[in-house]
Order: structure tokens, then C-alpha cells, then sequence
């Protein structure tokens, strides 16, 4: 069985967040295959333990992708402040006799967007509304990396590495099955020390919010990076309970023009021409569905929601990604699409100074109390009960190929990828008996 059948039959969706098929991504033959080890989110420590703790499956992964994409070189991205981590993988990079090489950079947010590490890597500026195939690279998070691994073992994707943190009892680095849900790993980390709490699933920039009783209901997917758990009268959960008009009302009315969500912007930075200060003025004059039909307002597409404008950057706390949200929802119920073309980007000449540290952009996001601490620990454990959902990557959802009643061991599959579409298969991530099948496979433990 070659790589792309075993990634399929593994049914691996990248694990930075977006969840794309790797079966799919790795047909393509490139110049560059990096790895994406940057761990971006400032409060996340997900990648680096599996860094400290895989180098050697990561690194003999990397050599079997890179060779099957035809790539000259194989470059993990990661920052210079991961000491550890970077002496873990020299160690298994020299072990192995392997030529992967480490690329380090600054402490920067948003570091780990997937064009940002394309430049930072290759010096290269994937064009607007482009991906990183666009200039010859493939770009995997690091965990996808050692899925990947994995995979050429035979073992599906069954369990996540994720970060809990913020208000609980013990930080910490979880490796649970795949449906596990969010109280189950809440408890594992010691509880909340709050009780009227908000949480983050993922990271304080670009996260989703969640209530209490929403955070309830999820569960741990294969693209689940971590649970930040906040007080409920810090800054994010004000930044994301703003009800939209009030949103639209406040750009209308307090936007001083200053430039400042451009000027940081990392897309912008990158030569894209997106400036969301514009966005701010047009819409000044009007409304989202007035501004959706203004021709400038295609730029906003380019926004890859890193939340640098409206965390970071505005001096008026406005929302100028939430706006841009808004925009592009309005842009895709028109069906415009951003006109990609041959043309050639070149960064700003300021960008290296409009870097932010990740350090401040987790203060600025109200989160600096949580940003250093160590992981040392991983904790393992199994729940009574899984729910697997049958979408857990972008495409099509899963079709169920088993029913309440059957007896299913971990690593078996449960939803099959239907035959020619974008999806990816699912396996029970435990022992025990289906109870019930939807859009969601309950499986308790037996
Ligand atoms: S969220 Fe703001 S800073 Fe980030 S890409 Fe969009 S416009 Fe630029
Ligand atoms: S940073 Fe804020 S105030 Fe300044 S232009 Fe952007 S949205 Fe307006």
C-alpha cells in the first residue's frame, strides 16, 4: 500500500486547525515540504510536547513525505525560544542521519499562519487567495506529521494531543480518544478554578468562544488544539458576546482612521492587498450588504481572521476582522470570489519591524497571565463514553458503516469516506458498543 492509501485509510485531516484531507494535500509534487512546528497561539503548548516527546517518529515521517512529494528539502519551522524542543529533533535528526532541516524564527504572532511560514521559510509570498502549492510547498502542522507516522504503522487516527488552560487546577497536555468530551478533559485538568467562566476552544487569537453550557456540548475532534478556560469579565469574552449591531454601530462611529489594523496586518505585510481600515471607512457610509456590492470590498476575502486588528492593533478596541467576517459571509452569499491572478507580491519593507511579539499579543488579548508555564506531563486516560462526529474535516461528512448495537474495537472503522469525494474516513477511538448512530457515533465503553 503506497503513503496516499495508508494517509486515507488512517483518515488523517491536518491538525492545525482547518482539518484538510492529507490524503488529498500530499498529491501534489513540490519544491519545499515545511512543517508548520511554530505553535502560533501564544497560550497553546500541544506542539511542543509532541515535539519533546516524537522527535524520532516526526523526523523518520518527514523523510518518507518529503521523498514521496518529491521535494528538494524537508524544513521544520519553529521558533528559536523552543529550546527543548529544537534539542529533541537535533537529537533525532542526527540518530537517524536525516537531512530535515530546522528553520528557527522570533516569538512572533501569527508566525504559524500557513503564508506567513511560506515567506519566513522560502522568502517566497504565496499570491492573494492562493495556498502554498501556488510557489511550489507543502505546509503540514507538525501532529499531522506524527498522525502521519502513524498511519504508515497502520494505525488510524484515533486520539488528540490538547492543551487545557488557563483558569484550571492544573494546566496540562491531554491525550484522549477522539469524542471525548469537554467536561471529561476539564476534569482531567483539575476542574475550572472559576465559576462563572467562558471558554476558548483553541487559542486566545483566533479560538472559538464558547459559553459554559456550549463548551458542554463539544467534544474533542481531530482538529482540537486545546480548551482555554477565562473568567467571564476578561477581555475575549466581551470581544466575542458584542452583538453584531453594536459591532457595526461602533466601526461606524469611533473609527479614527489611524491606519493601525493595516499597517499590522499580517496579510498586508505580506504585499496582500487587503486594508481593513477601508473596509472601516466604506462602511461608515453604509451598510454590510452596501458595502458587500463596493469593488474594493473582495479584499476583505484575504482576511485570514488571525484577530492581529481587532486584539492588537486598533487603539479604539473596534472589531475590524469581525467586520471583515461579516463581509466576506455577505461576499459568498453573492457568490464573489477574490479574482486570483499571475501577479507578483512583494512584502513591505517595514514588515520585520511590525512583527508582534507573541508575548504581548497574548497581554493585549488579556491572557498574560497564563503565557509561561511548562508542560511536562502528559495525562492519558479513556472516558466512559465517546461521540465521534462523522465531520471532522473540511468535504463531506463520513457515512456511518456501523449501527446501535455493534461491537466495535479501537481503530476500526465507522465511517467510511464516500468513494470520489474531499473527506476522510473515522475509526472508533475505543473499545465498546455503538449506542446510537447520527451525525454522531456514541460509542460506550465497554
Ligand atoms: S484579522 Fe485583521 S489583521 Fe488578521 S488578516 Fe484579517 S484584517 Fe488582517
Ligand atoms: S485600527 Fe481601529 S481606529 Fe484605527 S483605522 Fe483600524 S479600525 Fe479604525
Amino acid at each position: 500500500m503506497n503513503l496516499i492509501d495508508k494517509i486515507f485509510n488512517a483518515g488523517i485531516a491536518g491538525c492545525g486547525g482547518a482539518g484538510f484531507p492529507t490524503h488529498v494535500k500530499y498529491k501534489a509534487q513540490v519544491e519545499h515540504f515545511i512543517i508548520n512546528a511554530a505553535e502560533c497561539e501564544p497560550l497553546l503548548r500541544t506542539d511542543r510536547y509532541v515535539m519533546c516527546n516524537f522527535a524520532r517518529e516526526i523526523i523518520s515521517a518527514c523523510e518518507i513525505i518529503r521523498d514521496h512529494l518529491g521535494a528538494k528539502d524537508c524544513i521544520i519551522a519553529l521558533k528559536s525560544a523552543y529550546k527543548e524542543e529544537i534539542a529533541s529533533l537535533e537529537v533525532a535528526i542526527l540518530s537517524l542521519g536525516s537531512k530535515v532541516r530546522l528553520h528557527t524564527m522570533d516569538s512572533f504572532y501569527p508566525a504559524g499562519d500557513e503564508q506567513v511560514i511560506v515567506h519566513e521559510v522560502t522568502g517566497r509570498v504565496v499570491p492573494a487567495a492562493g495556498i502554498p502549492l501556488d510557489v511550489g510547498c507543502v505546509v503540514s502542522n507538525v501532529a499531522t506529521v506524527l498522525a502521519v507516522n502513524d498511519a504508515l504503522n497502520d494505525k488510524p487516527f484515533t486520539h488528540k494531543f490538547l492543551t487545557m488552560t488557563g483558569e484550571v487546577g492544573e494546566p496540562t497536555v491531554l491525550h484522549v480518544p477522539l469524542g471525548t468530551s469537554f467536561s471529561d478533559c476539564l476534569e482531567k485538568a483539575g476542574g475550572a478554578n472559576i465559576d462563572d467562566c467562558f471558554v476558548i476552544c483553541g487559542g486566545p487569537m483566533m479560538g472559538k468562544p464558547l459559553t459554559k453550557e456550549e463548551a458542554a456540548k463539544t467534544v474533542v475532534t481531530k482538529t482540537t488544539s486545546g480548551y482555554i478556560i477565562l473568567p467571564r469579565e476578561s477581555r475575549l469574552p466581551s470581544v466575542h458576546t458584542t452583538p453584531i449591531q453594536h459591532t457595526i454601530n461602533r466601526a461606524k462611529s469611533a473609527c479614527i482612521q489611524c491606519t493601525y489594523c493595516t499597517q499590522l496586518c499580517p496579510r498586508h505585510m505580506l504585499g496582500h492587498p487587503i486594508e481593513p481600515h477601508k473596509i472601516m471607512r466604506k462602511l461608515a457610509c453604509g451598510s454590510i450588504e452596501s458595502l458587500a456590492q463596493d469593488p474594493e470590498a473582495v479584499n476583505a476575502l484575504l482576511c485570514c481572521e488571525c484577530g492581529v486588528c481587532e486584539l492588537f492593533a486598533c487603539p479604539m478596541q473596534l472589531l475590524p476582522r469581525k467586520v471583515n467576517t461579516l463581509v466576506k459571509a455577505e461576499l459568498a452569499k453573492n457568490g464573489v470570489r477574490y479574482p486570483k491572478s499571475d501577479k507578483e507580491y512583494l512584502p513591505d519593507q517595514n514588515r520585520e519591524y511590525r512583527k508582534i511579539p507573541s508575548k504581548r499579543a497574548a497581554n493585549r488579548a488579556g491572557t498574560g497571565k497564563y503565557y509561561d508555564y511548562k508542560i511536562k506531563t502528559c495525562k492519558e486516560f479513556t472516558p466512559d463514553t465517546v461521540c465521534i462526529p462523522l465531520k471532522q474535516h473540511i468535504g463531506v461528512p463520513a457515512e456511518a458503516v456501523v449501527k446501535a448495537g455493534d461491537k466495535v474495537s479501537c481503530g476500526q472503522l465507522i465511517g467510511a469516506c464516500p468513494e470520489g469525494k474531499l473527506g476522510a474516513n473515522i475509526h472508533s477511538s475505543v473499545d465498546g458498543i455503538v449506542k446510537s448512530v447520527s451525525d454522531v457515533v456514541v460509542i460506550n465503553i465497554k
